[in-house]
């Protein structure tokens, strides 16, 4: 539990510091997932880690109902599919109120003004943005080292771990499993 208290993935961009509350066989068996959101201390420490004041900030169940909306976009990104339809017309119900705005400065430079004043409508328009992308370059994929399921943006296209530690982790788990093989 120590290294999850540390959070070191939390603090670096808004939508995966959302989606990232949840490792996939985390637990200390082994077994189950940890949900930092069904754990006071958890999501005490998440609200001071997060970059982004508005989310933090936000209830609960409206951080647990927005989470779902950002993994099932992650998750369809990271497979190559559609978004299901009832995410897609949440994300784009929320969408609607985080306009923005357009102008021309002197320059003759366009400048992009974010206007958006909740912090669900800003997240659900970066998702939309990240999923579109997703469908021409890989922009996003999923962690499959033990314990972990973070989403990343990859900063190489064949970088399969969020972190150097989840590639360690991963590959002494894969020699663990062909020594018991063989044996
Ligand atoms: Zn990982």
């Amino acid at each position: 539990m120590r290294e999850l208290a540390e959070m070191a993935w939390i603090g670096k961009d808004d939508v995966f510091d959302l989606s990232n509350t949840v490792t996939l066989g985390g637990s200390p068996d082994g077994s189950g997932d940890i949900d930092f959101f069904t754990d006071v201390g958890l999501t005490a420490t998440w609200r001071i880690r997060t970059q982004a004041r508005d989310l933090a900030t936000l209830r609960l169940d409206t951080l647990i109902a927005l989470r779902s909306l950002v993994r099932a976009a992650l998750d369809a990104a990271d497979r190559e599919i559609r978004l299901p339809k009832p995410v897609r017309e949440s994300l784009n119900n929320l969408s609607v109120g985080a306009p923005v705005v357009l102008t021309l400065d002197a320059h003759g430079h366009l400048v992009t003004t974010d206007t958006a004043a909740d912090a669900q409508g800003r997240i659900a328009r970066k998702v939309l943005q990240l999923f579109v992308q997703s469908q021409a370059s890989v922009v996003v994929r999923r962690c499959l080292a033990p314990s972990c399921g973070m989403f990343f943006q990859p900063r190489r296209t064949d970088q399969a771990w969020c972190t150097t530690r989840c590639g360690t982790r991963a590959r002494a788990a894969r020699y663990r499993e062909a020594r018991a093989a063989t044996t």
